[in-house]
C-alpha cells in the first residue's frame, strides 16, 4: 500500500522520530501549528477512527498523553490540544490514523471552531435519541 504514515513507521521513509514502540510512532509535524505539533500513529496501518482497532486507539492514546507530557516539559506552552481529524470533511489528508498534540501559546493564532445554536430543544433530544441508539 503506498501510504506516506505506513512508509514512516516502517522506517522507509525518513522523519523526526520523538518515540516509538511497538505499537506506535510519535514524531513531528512536518508543517507545524506551532514548534513541537507532534504526530501519534499506530504502526498497524487504520485509515481513521473507524477502523482502527481499539487497542491500538488506546495505545495512540497513551502515547498522544505522554507527547504531551513530554511537550509541556520541553517547550512550557500554555496549553496542549489533542485532536484527530476522520474523513475529508473533518481535514483528514493523510488516510493512515493520526493523533495531533499540539503545544498552544496565548495569541499564538490558531483558531478553535466555534459552537452555534443548532435549533431547539426537542431538535437536542432527536439528537440525543438517534445517538443513544446507535450505541
Ligand atoms: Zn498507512
Amino acid at each position: 500500500m503506498d501510504c506516506l504514515f505506513c512508509k514512516i513507521a516502517s522506517g522507509e521513509i525518513p522523519a523526526n522520530i520523538l518515540y516509538e514502540d511497538g505499537d506506535v510512532v510519535a514524531f513531528l509535524d512536518i508543517r507545524p501549528v506551532n514548534p513541537g505539533h507532534t504526530l501519534v500513529i499506530p504502526k498497524q496501518h487504520a485509515h481513521d477512527i473507524f477502523d482502527i482497532r481499539p487497542e491500538a486507539y488506546a495505545a495512540v492514546s497513551k502515547t498522544a498523553q505522554k507527547m504531551a507530557h513530554a511537550i509541556s516539559k520541553a517547550l512550557s506552552p500554555d496549553g496542549v490540544n489533542i485532536h484527530m481529524n476522520n474523513k475529508p470533511a473533518a481535514g483528514q489528508v493523510i488516510f493512515h490514523a493520526h493523533v495531533h498534540v499540539i503545544p498552544r501559546f496565548e495569541n499564538d493564532g490558531y483558531k478553535m471552531w466555534h459552537g452555534r445554536d443548532i435549533g431547539n430543544e426537542e431538535t437536542t433530544r432527536e439528537i440525543q435519541q438517534k445517538i443513544r441508539e446507535a450505541l
